[in-house]
């Protein structure tokens, strides 16, 4: 029998194990990999879900991490990496010392689609020491509607602590789109509003901090199944939305304030292109959310309209850029891709042309490096530059719609 391979650390066959994995000096099997990562997992954990303090990155070196991948947006990183860092120090509280006690912060971070929320969400992550789920909030209804119950966020959470539930309440869950769950009108409805104010009030018991019972699969919940309980009080809850339209209650707001003396040049002082930056709880209010909701949600901050030069730098500065990822995978076929200068302001000015924005940005250069994909691993080349009639010529070849459509997808 020809002789199989073992993994070094458990012993076992390669017939006995689901994956072996090669190494230069040896083997290791999944199950030895998940095993080291919690190992690994638990030394940044300590005893009871404690998270050392010693080793916790402060609120600058969050932000600064934040920095190699989201271009601008500095309002929304400080007040994240605060949120962060004093989550970490709750935490560590032992409130049976003192009497003075530290309550969360749950963050809100509004700013339009393509902006930079999500991936200051998932970047935050990858930094992070304690369970983090992202979760979509227009998968929720009310209990006993067609969709997911609110409880169903937690499962998330869950999981990403490998089921300890210990872990998972000391966790950060980021509910996405939290403006499609407003309410459809200011005024409160008769009628029974499934998408809007009840998911809402489902919600605040979450955000508020109760404990609450998690289906252990997720889903729908069944009578014989069994409920995790899971305890919210110590979860950190940051919220995004889009907020379609609010720059106009803000507008309106600030008009009907400022009245009276001095009224003309306090309105002239304001930015106009960038009315988010003025952002109240009260928008909040008039754009749907309930007060209970708002009050549970304190720190409120925005995203920043990205202007020709904050598209331009997301085309090259962040870490994994779009232009240094092309780069790389032409660096696999031994070909050193570059991009002239021109072809880079080009797809900002035809991502601002076409109202993509910053997601625009991907699929224009898509549009404009898939003949070359396709072609260059066979010419042998080894140097290849993207010149400006080439890149015009193939986004003028590609329908405008198509475009669109694929950025929509993201
Ligand atoms: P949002 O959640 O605000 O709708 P995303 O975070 O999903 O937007 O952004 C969409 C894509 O656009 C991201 O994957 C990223 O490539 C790019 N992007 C958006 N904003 C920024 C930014 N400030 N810095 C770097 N890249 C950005």
């Amino acid at each position: 029998m020809a002789k199989m391979n073992k993994c070094s650390f458990c012993g076992r066959r390669e017939d006995q194990v689901n994956m072996l994995i090669y190494g230069a000096e040896g083997f290791i099997c999944d199950e030895c990999v998940e095993q080291a990562s919690s190992i690994i997992r638990e030394s940044q954990v300590s005893k009871g879900g404690d998270v050392v303090l010693k080793d916790l990155p402060k609120p600058k070196e969050i932000k600064e991490y934040l920095d190699k991948y989201v271009i601008g947006q500095d309002a929304a990183k400080i007040a994240l990496s605060v949120a962060v860092y004093n989550h970490y120090k709750r935490l560590n509280y032992k409130v049976a010392e003192d009497d003075v006690e530290l309550e969360k912060s749950n963050i809100i971070m509004v700013g339009s689609t393509g902006t930079g929320k999500t991936l200051l969400a998932r970047t935050i992550a990858k930094m992070l020491l304690v369970p983090f789920a992202i979760v979509d909030a227009t998968v929720l209804t009310e209990a006993g509607y067609v969709g997911e119950d609110v409880e169903s966020l937690l499962v998330r959470l869950l999981q990403a602590a490998d089921g300890d539930v210990k872990l998972a309440e000391k966790g950060i869950v980021f509910i996405d789109e939290i403006d499609k769950i407003a309410r459809k009108s200011d005024n409160p409805s008769i009628t029974r509003d499934v998408s809007g104010e009840g998911v809402q009030q489902g919600l605040l018991k979450l955000l508020e901090g109760s404990v609450v019972n998690v289906p252990p699969q997720g889903g729908r919940k069944h009578p014989e199944q069994k409920f995790i309980q899971v305890d919210t009080r110590n979860i950190l809850f940051i919220c995004g939305g889009a907020f379609d339209g609010i720059e106009k209650r803000i507008a309106q707001r600030l008009n009907t304030h400022v009245v009276g003396f001095d009224a003309s040049r306090n309105v002239a002082k304001l930015d106009k292109a960038n009315m988010m930056q003025y952002i109240a709880p009260m928008d909040l209010k008039s754009f749907g959310l309930i007060p209970e909701i708002i009050g549970r949600l304190p720190i409120l901050t925005h995203l920043e309209p990205l202007d020709r030069n904050a598209l331009r730098s997301i085309l090259t500065e962040p870490k994994n850029s779009i232009v240094k990822q092309y780069v790389k995978m032409f660096e696999m076929d031994g070909v050193k891709l570059s991009f002239d200068d021109e072809v880079l302001d080009y797809v900002v000015d035809k991502a601002v042309e076409f109202g993509l924005g910053a997601r625009g940005l991907r699929s224009l250069i898509e549009t404009i490096m898939m003949d070359a994909m396709f072609e260059v691993p066979s010419t042998g080349v080894k140097t290849y530059t993207v010149n400006l009639d080439y890149a015009r010529t193939r986004v003028e070849n590609a329908n405008v719609s198509v475009l669109k459509e694929s950025t929509e997808d993201r």
